[in-house]
């Protein structure tokens, strides 16, 4: 599966960081992690600090997967606004979904806080009308946010355009949010679990595994293998390869950078995106690009993706013109495949198709990224044999679509 069009930005700039070995032989550990992007850097980070022994393998080289395409703008607010998410699961589910989508961005910003040179800025997210119809909807959602307690500022059009020079009717300006360089700052998750005594194989695929009585059996393609109590698949979007069922259907998404310019000062530390979807967004770079994003669609062949990543750009550059008034050329453009559920809610749990040790990480949607944070915590609460306060948000029961998830009101 090729899950890139183009070569993205981060992985141009940053070319091969780390070598990591090819797995040869045999090894023994707590909890096999297959998959090392951004989902399994981080799940494997979090259950070492539980002080379990962990191993990734990854297939290809470590975050050349989706992560390395990705525009890494680390935001609580989900693909689905919480008045819709409140419609199909229930008001305290959807409470419960925001606020542990804040608690995951600000985890993830301590965790990447420690770390030098991956690009890491705490940032504002900015939500604001496509059209003035979206205006009322808008006021909806925000009341929403503020009255479970989310940190939430309202702006008007003219408030918005002084301090972000952005065209549009109104805004929800909020916190916390984050901004990142995804392959740097997975590569430097990947590091420390090697320092810290975790083990770390690229170019090494699980081809198969088997769940015995006592441990679980990856078998590699180069014929090697890995025991381990607990199995996590973070595979991304191949992890669908090993469920019966389908769980997210893949779509396509487009970026590009533009040069270095000192003319969008205002935007520096501010995540823009928009009430239409597909959506457009926009952050700045470390190094000081503009960096716009979106234009999804549903294609999930690469040949057909990559023929639309120039047109794409040119759109979405156009767009990015209207909102803010000022001339944008695409300098580098890539694509890349993301998934989505029908709900918009990621999938942490184990499947019936092979039992409790087994866990999947499918931190599927626009904000994976903090999603994979939530997810490490609900899997290192499995892993434990703890419950979750998260565990039904993100699990397989889901998958019934008259399913709602059963949360009890927050006190
Ligand atoms: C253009 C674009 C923009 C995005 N923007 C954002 C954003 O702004 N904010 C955000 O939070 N998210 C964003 N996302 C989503 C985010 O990138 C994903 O949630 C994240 O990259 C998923 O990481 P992952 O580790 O789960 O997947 P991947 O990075 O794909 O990692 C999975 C790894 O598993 C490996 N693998 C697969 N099969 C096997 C196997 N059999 N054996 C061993 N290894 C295997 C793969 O080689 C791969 O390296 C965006 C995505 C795209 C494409």
């Amino acid at each position: 599966m090729d899950l890139k069009s183009g070569y993205p930005f981060w992985t141009v700039r940053s070319g091969l960081i780390d070598p990591f070995p090819a797995l040869e032989g045999s090894v023994e550990c707590d909890v096999a992690v297959v998959g090392a992007g951004i989902t399994g850097a981080l799940i494997g980070r979090r259950l070492q600090r539980d002080g379990h022994r962990v191993v990734l393998i990854d297939r290809r080289e470590c975050g050349w997967g989706s992560t390395a395409a990705s525009t890494a703008l680390l935001q609580y607010e989900l693909d689905v606004e919480m008045v819709d998410l409140a419609a199909r699961h229930g008001d305290a589910a959807a409470a419960l979904a925001y606020r542990a989508s804040a608690g995951a961005v600000q985890a993830l910003s301590v965790e990447l806080a420690r770390f030098r040179r991956i690009g890491f800025r705490r940032a504002r997210s900015l939500y604001f009308a496509t059209r003035a119809a979206h205006r009322r909807r808008l006021i909806a959602e925000w009341e929403r946010r503020r009255d479970v307690g989310l940190r939430v500022d309202w702006l008007e059009s003219d408030a918005l355009r002084r301090a972000f020079g952005i065209d549009a009717a109104a805004a929800i300006l909020t916190r916390p949010a984050a901004e990142v360089d995804p392959y740097r700052a997975c590569h430097a998750l990947l590091r420390a679990i090697v320092r810290d005594g975790g083990a770390v194989f690229d170019r090494t695929a699980m081809s198969g595994f088997a769940v015995r009585s006592r441990d679980i059996r990856v078998e590699t393609d180069r014929g090697a293998s890995v025991r381990a109590r607990h199995l996590v698949i973070a595979a991304g979007y191949e992890s669908q390869r090993w469920l019966d069922a389908r769980v997210a259907r893949n779509r396509s998404s487009y970026a590009f950078v533009t040069d270095a310019r000192d003319d969008l000062a205002r935007l520096r530390g501010v995540l823009a995106w928009e009430t239409a979807r597909p959506y457009l967004y926009m952050r700045t770079t470390d190094d000081g690009r503009l960096l716009v994003g979106g234009a999804d669609d549903r294609i999930d062949l690469p040949i057909v993706r990559s023929a639309r990543v120039a047109a794409k750009a040119a759109k979405l550059a156009r767009e990015a013109e209207r909102r803010i008034g000022v001339s944008i050329e695409p300098a580098w453009a890539w694509g890349g495949t993301f998934a989505e559920t029908e709900d918009g809610l990621p999938f942490f749990d184990a499947h019936a198709q092979y039992g409790p040790r087994v866990l999947f990480a499918l931190a599927y949607g626009g904000n994976g990224i903090a999603y994979a944070r939530l997810g490490a915590d609900v899997l290192a609460a499995r892993v434990r044999g703890r419950a979750h306060a998260c565990d039904r948000l993100v699990s397989f029961a889901r998958l019934d679509r008259r399913a709602r998830v059963d949360v009890q009101p927050a006190r």
